[in-house]
């Protein structure tokens, strides 16, 4: 809701004056306890670790039996109670959460004992463009602060300090791409007006302000530093850290935002708008550490076993917070690599995974159900040196249509040789087309997708091994 013009210059003040208080002492004391709690139990032992994860999980089973119709229906279906649940390896026997049950009856999987009042509703992007609607209650936003912050830690961020922003939350309009927030010192810039035209003002506004750190989404990333990269102005903006998150982190796309930021650490996490899963990388390793007080986590192939360490399996986590919509044994569609249960470099027992491979959806489905992953096309010489951006949309089987927002020097030359590269890493199970377009547009959330994928997932899933 907008607030009327007239009370904003109010509550921008108002902001700015509460701002100027140290982020910790506004967070609430639930979150400094939270904080305290992770800064300590993060090197705890395995065996601790289980123990607190079992009595944890055993509550949430039996909350959610006692509070949410959907899940006393599930149970009792397979014919099993909270009393079933002992141990970690008692968890299996209990059915599996799909995003559909809650696509089809939110009401269902939303806590009786939470007063209205107390539930925020959010949303999703479903895999095949459906969202998933559920409730988080005022327990996530300490305990979401309180997680991400720790991560954040292990890679150089401090609090209260400047961070320029380039994700899906803010949207704005053509002329006001930007806002800032005083309370957390954030500088919105909207991905959704970055193009080659608006890039000299997205720059200035962004030199401007001189953040100390960066949060984006890879892709707006990518493209902004190519922009950077393209204009001569790498090295200018020098933030300490680059924080990635929610899409795929492609080898290509580090290797061009740290050309443009040659000063910046990269670095990323794992996690979801539903909040039951999340990791982060630490100090000195590039893959994503799996936080056991967040969520309970198990790969999964499409049979509902557990996968061998070091292949590919679904992520399936168990929230220990959500109280609104209580997700157990959740399939997020997310495929990952479960590397270990421990890191040697900083000596944390967090499960390591050492990919997260991206969505189901981030696959390119052939005529016979073979799936490529963008990862397998490795563009990564100069083919798309003339294109600004390109995406491949699919909405059947063994066919693709690959978009290219060409820039000016591209040449009928350039169509050619991508229209012929493309085709011969894709293989004989695919028909492609290659269209030159004068726009890419951005999901609901603002994010860009290289692949957009609108087959059935189910569809997929039942390939996918
Ligand atoms: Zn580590």
């Amino acid at each position: 809701m907008r607030l009327p013009s007239i009370l904003y210059p109010v509550e921008q003040a108002f902001r700015y004056l509460y701002g100027a208080l140290p982020f910790s002492w506004r967070a609430g004391a639930q979150y400094r306890r939270l904080r305290r709690f992770l800064s300590e139990a993060q090197w705890w032992d395995a065996e601790r670790i289980r123990e607190w994860q079992t009595e944890r999980l055993g509550w949430m089973i039996r909350y959610a039996y006692e509070n949410v119709p959907g899940y006393r229906h599930l149970y009792e279906k397979a014919g099993i109670t909270p009393a079933d649940f002992g141990t970690l390896e008692d968890l299996p026997a209990f059915p599996l959460l799909e995003k559909s049950f809650v696509q089809t009856d939110i009401r269902a999987f939303t806590s009786r004992s939470v007063s209205p009042r107390n539930l925020t509703y959010l949303t999703t992007g479903g895999s095949t463009g459906v969202p998933v609607g559920f409730y988080h209650t005022r327990v996530n936003r300490w305990m979401e602060d309180a997680f991400m912050h720790a991560g954040w830690e292990w890679g150089g961020w401090i609090p209260d300090q400047k961070t320029l922003t380039l994700r899906g939350w803010f949207q704005g309009t053509p002329k006001r791409f930007f806002w800032y927030n005083p309370l957390r010192r954030e500088l919105h810039l909207s991905t959704y007006y970055l193009t080659v035209e608006t890039y000299p003002q997205y720059f200035q506004i962004a030199k401007q302000f001189a953040p100390l750190f960066i949060q984006a989404y890879p892709s707006a990333m990518t493209f902004f530093s190519r922009l950077i990269l393209e204009r001569g102005d790498a090295g200018v903006l020098q933030p300490r850290v680059i924080f990635l998150a929610s899409e795929t982190i492609y080898p290509w796309q580090r290797e061009l935002i740290a050309r443009a930021f040659p000063t910046a650490r990269i670095f990323a996490h794992y996690g979801h708008t539903e909040q039951a899963g999340l990791g982060h990388w630490c100090e000195y390793i590039d893959q994503y550490h799996f936080w056991p007080f967040y969520g309970y986590l198990e790969l999964l192939d499409s049979q509902g076993n557990p996968v061998p360490l070091g292949q590919v399996g679904e992520i399936v986590v168990t929230s220990f917070w959500n109280y609104g919509t209580p997700w157990i044994r959740y399939r997020t569609g997310d495929l990952g690599i479960l590397a270990g249960n421990f890191c040697s470099a900083c000596g944390r027992n967090f499960p390591i995974l050492s990919n997260v491979q991206g969505r189901i959806q981030e696959f390119l489905i052939s005529q016979y159900g073979r799936l490529v992953s963008f990862t397998a096309l490795n563009v990564h010489n100069d083919l798309f040196d003339h294109v600004w951006q390109f995406q491949f949309y699919q909405d059947t089987p063994g066919k693709v249509t690959l978009k290219l927002l060409p820039r000016s020097e591209f040449s009928k030359n350039d169509l050619n040789r991508i229209q012929q590269e493309m085709s011969s890493k894709l293989g004989e199970d695919f028909s492609l087309e290659t269209v030159c377009v004068e726009q890419i547009p951005l999901t609901p959330r603002g994010k860009f997708k290289v692949i957009e994928q609108k087959c059935s997932l189910d569809w997929i899933k039942e390939t996918i091994e």
